[in-house]
């Protein structure tokens, strides 16, 4: 018989594109492995990553954005992969920003509806309150709407509250030996964690200009020696996007490889050989067969 119970389970981190779930899942995690910036819908794929103390281990899977707009297939893949997502985990965290509310959280709400697993609401962005009191009628608000099983106000950004929220999601997982060994914070291999660390790259040189259905495919991985090689492509949709991604005499892309190169050197700790080429591939985001060749599927 075991002296001490050990908690471990499931967590879905949902609610809309900007509310801070890659800010809070990176500060949980204590190591960036999603992507965050201004831009929504950063995030494309399911991140599960790994919490473990030493009576717990959470896995947190930060779901895709569920998307209003459904006309595309990566908006279908997006919006199915969420659904499958949580009817699958032992607690939801839906995370909202503090004050705000729009028609998108209510989307997300809605879909919340079905969820038999008890859910948190996160309300995120506090340092942005300037009165704090105003933060209980708003709540309170919410709380009408939705049987929450508990309201933990927090700023991702500040890591304000985040103990406490990390307390409330441990206690609520169920009894269980850990799924993963104790040092793997992510499943994501190297491969992938390289195309999100270009991707990101280009989100942070691109700001706006960077079309959501712009990514990043590894060709070729080969790690030996003293150094890995990386062959990446990034696809885009017109020769336009490929233009601006390119820059004047490449000045653009060698920015991006060389900043995504450092990164890539830091995680694998060692040296890093990447080349980068821009392809067009038209229209792929309309196109189911190209989205399974890239790995979205949902099975
Ligand atoms: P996601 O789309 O929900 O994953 O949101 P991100 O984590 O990418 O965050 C969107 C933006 O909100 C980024 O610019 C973050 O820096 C910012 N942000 C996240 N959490 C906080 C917070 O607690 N306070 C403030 N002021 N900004 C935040
Ligand atoms: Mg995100």
């Amino acid at each position: 018989m075991n002296d001490i119970e050990f908690r471990c389970g499931f967590v879905a981190i949902i609610g809309r594109p900007n509310v801070g779930k890659s800010t809070l899942l990176n500060h949980i995690l204590g190591q960036k492995i999603s992507i965050t910036s201004r831009k929504p819908q950063t995030t494309r794929h399911q991140i599960l990553g790994v919490k473990t103390s030493a009576t717990s281990q959470v896995i947190y899977v930060d779901t895709p954005g569920i998307h209003k707009r459904r006309s595309t297939a990566i908006n279908r893949y997006m919006n199915r992969a969420a659904g499958s997502v949580l009817s699958d985990v032992d607690l939801v965290l839906f995370v909202v920003q503090a004050m705000k509310w729009t028609e998108e959280d209510e989307a997300v709400l809605a879909r919340l509806k079905e969820v038999k697993v008890p859910v948190l609401l996160v309300v995120n962005k506090i340092d942005k309150v300037g009165d704090k009191s105003e933060l209980l009628p708003y709540i309170e608000k919410l709380s009408e709407m939705c049987q929450f099983d508990a309201v933990i106000p927090v700023s991702a950004l500040h890591a304000e509250n985040i103990d406490q929220l990390e307390a409330d999601v441990s206690e609520r997982m169920p009894e269980n030996a850990p799924f993963f060994p104790e040092d793997q914070i992510t499943n994501r291999n190297v491969r992938f964690l390289s195309a999100e660390i270009i991707r990101e790259k280009l989100v942070r040189e691109l700001g706006q200009e960077l079309p959501y259905t712009t990514t990043v495919e590894i060709d070729r991985f080969e790690e030996g020696g003293s150094i890995t090689r990386i062959f990446a492509t990034i696809y885009v949709e017109t020769r336009g996007q490929k233009a601006i991604i390119i820059g004047r005499k490449g000045a653009r892309l060698k920015s991006i490889g060389s900043k995504a190169r450092a990164d890539i050197e830091k995680m694998l700790d060692g040296k890093v050989y990447l080349e980068l080429w821009v392809k067009i591939r038209e229209g792929w985001s309309n196109d189911e067969r190209a989205l399974a060749s890239l790995g979205y599927t949902n099975e």
